[in-house]
């Protein structure tokens, strides 16, 4: 049996392979430095270009280019006309900026718990939550698997609630045969590095409704709004604060290395698909571990390559299945903590553990695996290599899986 590194045995890789990296060429490069020698940084042509080509990929009407996808949420929430009191039922399991949102416009974060093969959340768990309180509906594309929108968007026009979109993960997935971003009334995105287009920190909202496009413009400055008529009648240099907004504009520069991001979208979510086909065959046998589900409606994104650890046929924890991992050289993260478990959230806000049991089991057992579309064969080999040896030194079912 392999000596694992955490016990001192030599390493699989002696570099950290890091879960997501972004990808830059040269063409990237050339587009930001056009537009520093350009008249426009910020609020000029490239921003419009970035927002029209972006609506387009995603069959959307109109998109609203932000300075981060934590802005995309606030704007939504916003548009979706979230106020002190009311609530909004999120996903226990995603990044906490997707239940900060609401809190930002003094809002209630109510969590549904998910479905454990997928994470995503459940359906039946969001009717549960609903109460004549209940505003909207954010859901996540957990992974990048699109969440099950159609019965989603039944419960909300049941119930008069708006549905978002947490798109952050899925970019350039479908969900019975639709893109993402056209999938619900608000769809937002993220372009950190880790995301599928990167362009340094920004975000985007889309949607087809010409109004909340308006109401957005103005939100990301300041509350202004930039209505010509009005211009016209008194003045060049009048303009109106009407709504407390935000400085969340976004760069030129930035819209830039987004749109010649954007070009490449396809190849990379191709490269995506086929690293995690390649992981999904590497662990087909294994007892001790199994990816999550995906649906047959869908076509998923992969922004993460999840795995839950049967923990029954394990003699460890999943904090020493990670460790074990990391000493192999090999960069895994845990995606998410239930929200809900956050101390803010448990020791200011009062939320409770047990809230989401489903949530809290899945926590348990889950380990996001490196995938991005620069990693190299010898990366995807060296983290088959390094899970199927940690599961073997942990195995209580079998002699070895190596
Ligand atoms: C990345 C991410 C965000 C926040 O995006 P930033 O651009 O980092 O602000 C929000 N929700 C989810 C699910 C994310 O993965």
């Amino acid at each position: 049996m392999p000596e694992l590194a955490v016990q001192g045995g030599t390493p699989v890789r002696n570099t950290l392979l890091p879960y997501g990296r972004q990808s830059i060429d040269d063409e990237d490069i050339a587009t930001v430095v056009k537009v520093l020698r350009s008249d426009w940084l910020t609020t000029g042509p490239a921003v419009n270009e970035f927002e029209n080509v972006f609506a387009e990929r995603v069959g959307s009407k109109h998109a609203v280019a932000v300075s981060s996808g934590t802005a995309a949420l606030h704007t939504a929430a916003f548009a979706a006309g979230i106020y002190k009191g009311d609530e909004v039922i999120v996903p226990a399991i995603t990044f906490a900026a997707t239940a900060n949102c609401v809190l930002y416009q003094g809002g209630t974060p109510v969590f549904a718990d998910v479905n454990s093969d997928t994470l995503l959340i459940d359906p039946q768990s969001v009717e549960a939550c609903i109460t004549p309180r209940t505003r909207a509906v954010i859901a996540v594309d957990y992974a990048g698997q699109p969440a099950p929108y159609r019965e989603l968007q039944a419960i909300c026009d049941r119930h008069g609630l708006t549905l978002i979109a947490d798109a952050s993960h899925a970019l350039g997935g479908t969900c019975h045969g639709k893109p993402v971003g056209s999938l619900a009334k608000l769809n937002t995105f993220s372009f950190h590095p880790v995301k599928h287009i990167t362009t340094g920190e920004g975000g985007m909202i889309t949607t087809d409704d010409a109004e909340l496009v308006r109401r957005m413009r103005a939100f990301r400055n300041h509350g202004i709004s930039a209505d010509h008529h009005e211009r016209r009648l008194t003045g060049e240099w009048f303009y109106a604060m009407r709504e407390l907004g935000f400085n969340y504009r976004i760069t030129d520069l930035q819209c830039a290395l987004g749109l010649s991001q954007l070009h490449r979208l396809p190849d990379w979510i191709e490269r995506r698909r086929r690293i995690a086909a390649q992981y999904d065959y590497a662990f087909s046998d294994l007892e001790e571990l199994v990816p999550l589900q995906t649906m047959n409606n869908v076509e998923h994104a992969y922004h993460l390559y999840v795995i839950r650890l049967n923990l029954e046929n394990l003699n460890c924890d999943r904090n020493e299945f990670f460790q074990a991992l990391r000493a192999e050289g090999i960069g895994v993260n845990v995606h998410y903590i239930p929200v809900y478990l956050h101390p803010y959230y448990e020791k200011k806000l009062g939320y409770k553990p047990g809230l989401c049991p489903t949530a809290e089991a899945a926590f348990n057992r889950i380990l996001s695996l490196p995938i991005f579309p620069g990693m190299k064969e010898e990366d995807i080999e060296d983290t088959i290599h390094a899970v199927r040896k940690v599961a073997a030194a942990y195995s209580r079912i079998k002699a070895s899986v190596c």
